[in-house]
């Protein structure tokens, strides 16, 4: 990496953990040192030393607009200059309120939060508020944020350091969380048989995108909702990634699944801090200050932050805004697959809507052990192969990656171009 982004990290290394304020962004899965970016616009970003990329990351699912939209950043400016913060209510909230509730299925009531993990704690609260029960279920390789409970043999940075689960949370927490293997409905089944009464909830990524893509099977999401509503727990279905990413009612919509809490994150904020939870209007109202489940925040629904997820949530509102986001990642999808057979590289990707998974292996992954299967030696060659020629994707076999809708099909053929290059140095 070139001169400036290297003085950058050693800085950043002395006097931040690992030099990066979110373990994924340090590069620990694939080694070299991260570009620091200086900015961005459309789907390039472009590094301090000024090199350009075509950015297949998102900010890890934000941006589905593409980067700096003009009209996203004059939301932000316009709401700035009328003051930052305020600590009492203000009418932005109740737009973005009323937007979710009606765009979201299953949302009477909602909450504004500033991330994904203050939306999943805070629900996972709720529904130990709201059943009196303690237990939680989460599946393997699913992440939900870094509160206690859910940092339990998760995915995302937890998977790509190697430590699926982390230090600092007392086994007496722990215990309280039972982790199942994603997609085995007879894991959940006889977890239900034995230990229904104790589970407060459930907690899911609809499709996972924390441990690379993987999707739902039909009979587990069936199973999901039958067995919670058979034994009184809350389904909580976490679309912080999947949410108006893989369609415009998320991942509910698009696989016909009824949540009793929903949390949202990522593209409801626009690329500002923006967090929620929602969902059956008898458990939000056991939330403070209408029931007992505490819930507070200084900065919560921030009106600057509010505002750019109000003009993102515009955006991808107009007709025929899916049908081309979808259509883009396939085409990096397919001609990903294509490039790969070409150069007899074992290797397959799909995508849901605006995120796709790659995959350096030949058949789609269905569950956490099928992706520990992916050959991470020739996803990593892969990956820096592509960053030298100026395509950015996530830095580790175990995530996902989003496409944009500044993405043009120039922009795509021009990456499929360079992989056909890099795949075929890989052998
Ligand atoms: N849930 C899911 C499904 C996520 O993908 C993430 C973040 N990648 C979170 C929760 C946590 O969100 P945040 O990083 O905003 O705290």
């Amino acid at each position: 990496m070139t001169d400036r982004n290297t003085e950058l990290f050693l800085r950043a290394q002395r006097c931040i953990p690992g030099g990066v304020n979110s373990p994924v962004r340090a590069f620990g899965n694939v080694g070299g040192t991260p570009p620091f970016i200086a900015s961005a616009r459309g789907c390039r970003i472009r590094d301090a030393d000024g090199r350009e990329y075509i950015d297949y990351v998102g900010s890890w699912g934000p941006a589905i607009l593409g980067h700096a939209d003009p009209e996203v950043i004059r939301a932000v400016q316009q709401k700035a200059a009328q003051g930052l913060s305020f600590g009492a209510p203000t009418e932005i909230e109740v737009e973005m309120a009323e937007t979710l509730c009606a765009r979201v299925p299953n949302l009477d009531m909602v909450r504004l939060v500033s991330s994904g993990t203050e939306a999943t704690m805070s629900a996972i609260r709720l529904a130990r508020g709201f059943t009196g029960r303690a237990a939680i279920v989460k599946f393997e390789g699913c992440y939900h944020g870094h509160a206690d409970s859910l940092l339990v043999k998760a995915g995302s940075g937890m998977l790509t350091f190697g430590h699926p689960s982390s230090a600092g949370v007392p086994d007496d927490f722990a215990r309280h969380t039972l982790v199942l293997p994603y997609n085995d409905v007879a894991a959940l089944e006889e977890t239900f048989a034995q230990r229904g009464g104790e589970i407060a909830g459930v907690i899911v990524e609809p499709v996972a995108g924390n441990m690379n893509l993987v999707k739902p099977t039909a009979a587990f999401l069936e199973a999901l909702r039958a067995l919670c509503t058979q034994h009184g727990a809350v389904l909580i279905v976490d679309e912080v990634m999947t949410g108006f990413r893989v369609g415009p009612k998320g991942a509910q919509g698009l696989l016909g699944i009824d949540a009793d809490l929903v949390t949202l994150g990522k593209i409801i904020g626009g690329g500002m801090p923006v967090g929620a939870f929602g969902g059956r209007r008898e458990i939000m109202e056991k939330v403070a200050p209408l029931g007992p489940v505490y819930q507070a925040g200084t900065l919560s629904g921030s009106p600057v932050a509010l505002a750019a997820g109000l003009a993102t949530l515009a955006k991808i509102a107009e007709p025929g805004f899916y049908e081309t986001l979808s259509a883009r990642s396939r085409q990096l999808t397919e001609g990903l697959t294509a490039a790969a057979a070409r150069h007899g590289v074992p290797f397959s990707a799909q995508a849901v809507g605006g995120m796709f998974g790659l995959y350096f292996c030949r058949e789609i992954p269905g569950c956490f052990d099928d992706v520990m299967k992916i050959d991470r030696e020739a996803f990593g060659r892969f990956f820096h192969g592509m960053l030298a020629a100026g395509h950015s994707f996530a830095p580790s076999p175990f995530e996902a990656g989003f496409v944009s809708a500044a993405h043009s099909a120039a922009d795509i053929d021009s990456t499929l171009a360079a992989a056909d290059r890099v795949f075929g140095s890989l052998l």
